[in-house]
């Protein structure tokens, strides 16, 4: 009874607010039907296997051409929306800007996202920052996306199992480039943790691949059964 009516109060005096653009929602965290409208959410066809998404009259066809050829290196990987303006408008302020207020729908998108993959991961675990860049930026905006994935899928959340050092920045890296300087950054600390699991990776953005790949690489070397992963927006290329 009390408790209801503290929240009363404290909805009067926070009303529930669009965290983007500040217009009134009915939930908390929630996006208004505008900013809702201006992502380009990942629906059907897609990749069985990657999540890729395939154009509307893809008759027949399951794999998008890069699965095909057997190049994906993930168990299977999906995105909640592609990486454009829209999607970058957000996850710049999010890892960058302290706007760690959009974990809440972010969240929210990429558990919808694995809605038709097997929910049989045995850990969730965030892609690890370096030590030097989580004490300057003082959170891993993975982290926070990971943390109610865990929740929702009643799994445990694994932050600590795998240790990464510091490597300059690869924003601006072509695909190439990214594959070389992630190569050795991550090290499993903790193998007894690892080993005969299958691990969902939580990633903010889903770029080359190249730090998915190289972290799948050292799970499976330390005995994990099978790496797949989840990201809230993906670079969706012409192929
Ligand atoms: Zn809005
Ligand atoms: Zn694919």
């Amino acid at each position: 009874m009390i408790a209801r009516g503290v929240e009363k109060i404290v909805e009067f005096l926070f009303p529930p607010a669009c965290p983007v653009c500040g217009a009134p929602v009915s939930i908390h965290g929630e996006l208004c039907e505008d900013c809702f409208g201006c992502f380009d959410w990942i629906g059907r066809p897609k990749c069985v296997r990657c999540g890729y998404p395939l154009p509307p009259r893809a008759d027949g066809v399951s794999k998008c051409p890069v699965c095909a050829m057997g190049e994906c290196k993930l168990e299977w990987l999906r995105c909640a929306c592609r990486y454009d303006d829209a999607s970058r408008e957000v996850m710049l302020p999010f890892k960058h800007g302290g706007r760690i207020k959009y974990a809440k729908f972010m969240s929210r998108a990429m558990i919808w996202a694995l809605r038709d993959v097997p929910a049989d991961c045995d850990i969730v675990m965030p892609v690890p920052l370096a030590r030097r860049r989580l004490i300057h930026r003082t959170y891993n905006q993975a982290t926070l996306l990971a943390r109610p994935i865990a929740r929702a899928m009643n799994r445990p959340l694994d932050v600590d199992s795998v240790r990464r050092c510091h490597r300059p920045d690869m924003g601006h890296m072509t695909p190439r480039q990214r594959k070389e300087n992630i190569r050795g950054v991550f090290t499993v600390v903790h193998p007894e943790r690892i080993r005969g699991r299958k691990i969902l990776l939580v990633d903010d953005v889903y770029m080359s691949g190249a730090t998915l790949g190289e972290l799948r690489r050292v799970l499976l070397r330390a005995g994990a059964e099978s790496v797949c992963g989840v990201a809230f927006c993906r670079v969706v290329r012409t192929v």
